[in-house]
């Protein structure tokens, strides 16, 4: 489900509640909901992006509506929720310690692609079109043991230890997905995306709006 629309025409929602109120009622009898908005990936070059207010304000409505009893589990909400319950009880260092799925995704023809699946079959060479073996030639496991080698993998880690160094926000988000960064900046030593404002930044701000901090 995406967000963004409901979000644009919030715009002209005077009182500010009623689309994005009406989106998680609509949303009421699932048992739980998890939210995407437009991202700049693919072929989906020309979205426009959404101003971080609008963002913030659907958040605030989503814990706004969980706190007046909604039933609904929101994946974002957990995530946040869960980041902060392991802070508070002094479980901090599984975040600090936190290791990224190599997420291995293997296409028809046995290649193996890793990070982001949305990487498979694209083409760029100076990324060898990011594929870093093949299943007929290599065991999966041997492959994905050498992926951190690969020169787009290297750049990734290089954006996720930039990110820990520049970022408040790095605990809770752990650094981005590598697909946001290659396609908004198409490197992936890039830092911040739309992504991670509107699904990570914004999110926070939301809660820390909510709670008065
Ligand atoms: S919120 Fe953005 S800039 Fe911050 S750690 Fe995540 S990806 Fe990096």
């Amino acid at each position: 489900m995406s967000a963004s629309r409901d979000l644009r025409g919030h715009r002209a929602d005077r009182h500010g509640t009623g689309r994005t109120a009406g989106l998680l009622r609509g949303v009421g009898g699932a048992k739980s909901v998890g939210f995407n908005f437009e991202e700049l990936e693919g072929a989906n070059e020309t979205r426009e992006a959404i101003e971080p207010g609008l963002v913030r304000r659907f958040w605030r409505m989503m814990f706004e509506r969980l706190d007046m009893g909604s039933t609904s589990r929101v994946r974002e909400a957990d995530r946040l929720l869960g980041y902060l319950a392991d802070v508070q009880a002094g479980q901090k260092e599984q975040w600090e310690n936190f290791l990224h799925d190599p997420i291995p995704t293997v296409g028809t023809s046995g290649d193996v692609v890793v990070l982001s699946p949305e990487l498979l079959g694209l083409p760029d060479a100076r990324y060898d079109d990011f594929v870093v073996g093949n299943i007929l030639a290599e065991s999966l496991s041997s492959i994905v043991l050498r992926a951190s080698e690969t020169a787009y993998v290297r750049e990734f880690f290089h954006g996720v230890a930039r990110c820990r160094e520049e970022c408040e926000f790095y605990m809770f988000c752990q650094g981005g997905q590598a697909s946001n960064k290659y396609f908004e900046h198409g490197d992936f030593g890039a830092t911040e995306t739309r992504y991670c404002r509107n699904s990570k930044i914004e999110l926070v701000r939301a809660l820390g709006e909510k709670m008065g901090v």
